[in-house]
């Protein structure tokens, strides 16, 4: 195998709210390939958008991470040798390098005024032109720009694109050669009148000096990336540029935009709707990376070990909610009983504390799970699935208690016998239980079809359930008993 240099990669989120899966995919893809190679795995906060940051939402995103087993080398929480991580923290640093680029005549103060550029836009947008900037400023002589400058004046540092005529290239992994040319790139700004940077500045600066290795991120920034390029030859940082790797975007179902329901809700929404994270991880791997273009199933650690960047496609991959859930009934079933119990735990507890079930605890969870766990697809199903296993009364419906091909009276008759056989067993015991009530339809001369049915819907209050007998087991004899009596005079009131 090839000896890979470990990798420095970072994930760089604005909390600009929740993480959702397109968004948190690109932390994923960061994390394997740090993980892959033996380097390092940087979280860092980009919030110099002042105006969209959203309270709470860097916690959310650290929450978010954890959740996912996605742990950082570096960033909040944990430090690192490039501390801090939250870029408005770091503001000297790029006012610092602004200044840098101004000195050597890289960058310009502009004072226009917000109203100017508007006014300037409208009339480009007048004259169906693309929107950018004019360069009024660019133009201004050096002593009216100091006058202006030491006056106070408000003013932002605006990046002075070379304009040769030429093309602006980078090499991207996935997506090989790109280019722009210089006259479709503004003047754009790198430094605003707050004095916060824009995000163009403060990331080239923050890979730079954080050593990132690998630029790995959603295709959305591709047309960022000349702009970056020419920042990094401007500081004279070309050779240590880092590898741009432009991940296909996340597409919903219908290949349109993801939307609420596929996909763009927050990542933790999906804990609370009961998908595992193992499951999450895997999916989200398969969107826009494969293995061999069939493997579905690939755990963390195979992940880790196979993830390559050549294997990114370039074209984009649709969330698929059906295949998710599908892959987590996969993962669910790899679950021993008792981690399931633990896991189930928090969503019948959330279920117990609204309904009040009475026989409701862990220990009986943990005999209902061997019941369940073959038709579970979400974790958040297990209350629906399982509730008459710790309610007390059921709500009968009289029309399944006599299903097709029983009447009510023998269905009656049927369920009253099978009270007798069963409450006379000596062990209440699956085989036992199947054992008598067995023998009993041979003597009434009933199909086990319909009469198993009625039981059924006796005991469970549904028509269908987990397999019978295991199921009467785990309810216990006492319960059972007194659901048979019940069933039976619901269907003498049927009668009367
Ligand atoms: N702050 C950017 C974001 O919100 C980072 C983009 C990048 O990785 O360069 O996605």
């Amino acid at each position: 195998m090839v000896q890979l240099t470990p990798a420095r990669v970072r994930y760089a989120p604005s909390p600009t709210g929740l993480p959702h899966v397109g968004n948190i995919r690109t932390a994923l893809f960061n994390w394997l390939w740090a993980r892959h190679t033996g380097g390092q795995f940087i979280l860092r906060i980009e919030d110099t958008d002042v105006a969209r940051r959203v309270e709470g939402a860097t916690e959310g995103i650290m929450e978010s991470l954890r959740w996912l087993g996605l742990d950082w080398d570096e960033g909040p929480l944990v430090g690192g040798p490039y501390a801090p991580y939250v870029q408005s923290e770091r503001l000297p640093r790029y006012e610092q390098e602004a200044a840098r680029l101004v000195g050597s005549g890289r960058a310009y103060f502009c004072f226009c005024s917000e109203e100017r550029l508007e006014a300037m836009r409208a009339a480009q947008a007048r004259r169906r032109e693309p929107p950018r900037y004019d360069g009024t400023c660019r133009r201004l002589p050096d002593e009216e720009r100091k006058r202006r400058k030491d006056g106070g004046e408000p003013c932002v540092v605006r990046f002075k694109v070379p304009h040769r005529g030429e093309t602006v290239t980078f090499h991207d992994l996935v997506r090989g050669e790109i280019s722009f040319r210089d006259e479709d790139i503004e003047d754009f700004v790198i430094l605003k009148s707050d004095g916060y940077p824009t995000y163009h500045l403060a990331n080239v600066v923050d890979d730079h000096l954080m050593s990132i290795t690998h630029v790995i991120r959603g295709e959305e920034w591709i047309s960022s990336c000349p702009k970056h390029v020419l920042l990094y030859h401007a500081f004279g940082w070309q050779r240590e540029m880092p590898v741009f790797v432009h991940m296909p975007v996340t597409l919903g179902p219908d290949k349109g935009k993801l939307s609420k329901r596929h996909g763009a809700e927050p990542v933790l929404e999906y804990r609370r709707q009961g998908y595992l994270p193992e499951a999450l991880v895997n999916f989200m791997a398969l969107l826009g990376w494969s293995l061999d273009d069939k493997t579905e199933i690939i755990g963390r650690e195979d992940l880790v070990k196979h993830f390559s960047l050549e294997r990114i496609g370039a074209t984009s991959a649709a969330f698929n909610r059906e295949k998710l859930d599908w892959m987590n009934g996969v993962y669910i079933r790899q679950l021993s009983p008792e981690e399931l119990t633990d896991k189930l735990m928090p969503f019948l507890e959330e279920w117990q504390a609204r309904t009040r079930a009475p026989h409701f605890s862990r220990s009986l969870l943990r005999q209902v799970v061997p019941l369940i766990q073959e038709r579970l697809r979400r974790l958040d199903e297990a209350p629906a699935l399982a509730d008459f296993f710790f309610v007390d009364e059921l709500a009968y419906d009289a029309v399944l208690l006599a299903p097709r091909g029983l009447p009510p009276d023998a269905a009656r008759d049927a369920l009253g016998r099978t009270r007798e056989a069963v409450s006379a067993l000596r062990e209440w015991t699956p085989e036992a239980l199947e054992g008598g009530i067995r023998g009993l339809a041979l003597e009434l001369g009933l199909k086990t079809g319909p009469y198993f049915g009625c039981i059924r819907v006796a005991v469970t209050g549904r028509a269908v359930s987990p397999p019978l007998f295991q199921t009467m087991a785990v309810i216990g004899r006492g319960r059972c008993l007194a659901r048979l009596d019940a069933a039976i005079e619901k269907l003498k009131q049927g009668a009367a």
